[in-house]
């Protein structure tokens, strides 16, 4: 075994958790994000998301208000606004690869894949129709589904405009050329009426 090799096998066995972890807190479009630095399978469970346990008939508990708030029931939230939480740092996509795994009994939610995630993708859960039409509606979504739905959109409208107004331009071009036309004919009437115009009023 070469000198760096077992400098490696040291390192790793000391820092077993740290290699274990599929995934590393990054920079994303809207802030940060989590990205995996393994290929995740399809199905494997990724992190957990977890934090003290609000119980909403503790009227303290149920003044607890911010955006890492994870409902288990009608009961039971996870705060999820601790530090050591990393799964807070997941965004949400439309169209994730990865779901949300509620098991409000224990307790618990764990981020699973359903996809099969490549190094370096973000990894994204649907938080809700909820959060979705009191957080992101408002300042519309910016996961890459809607991104690229927008992009559509605004494509589809810029082809519209274009097919409108090179209508027009036809359309202002034909009359354009009617118009030399007509003017050319009336240039003929009026060099015929001119003579008898300016004899007159000579
Ligand atoms: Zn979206």
């Amino acid at each position: 075994m070469g000198f760096s090799r077992l400098v490696r096998v040291l390192i790793l066995s000391i820092m077993p958790a740290i290699s274990n972890k599929p995934y590393r807190v990054g920079r994303s479009k809207t802030g940060l994000g989590l990205f995996a630095t393994k290929p995740i399978k399809k199905g494997t469970r990724i992190i957990r998301y977890f934090g003290p346990i609000l119980d909403s008939r503790i009227p303290a508990h149920d003044e607890i208000e911010n955006k890492y708030l994870f409902e288990l029931n009608g009961r039971w939230t996870i705060d999820g606004s601790v530090r050591k939480n990393l799964a807070r740092y997941i965004n949400h996509s439309c169209r994730p690869n990865a779901e949300s795994d509620v098991r409000p009994r224990e307790r618990k939610v764990f981020i699973r894949a359903i996809k099969n995630i490549e190094p370096g993708d973000e990894i994204n859960y649907d938080y809700g129709t909820d959060y979705f039409k009191a957080y992101l509606k408002p300042i519309g979504c910016k996961c890459d589904s809607c991104e690229k739905k927008r992009k559509k959109l605004r494509a589809e409208a810029r082809a519209e405009r274009a097919k409108v107004k090179a209508r027009s331009e036809r359309k202002a071009e034909k009359a354009g050329a009617k118009g030399l036309e007509n003017k050319a004919a009336k240039k003929k009437k009026l060099n015929g009426h001119a003579v008898g115009k300016a004899g007159a009023r000579a």
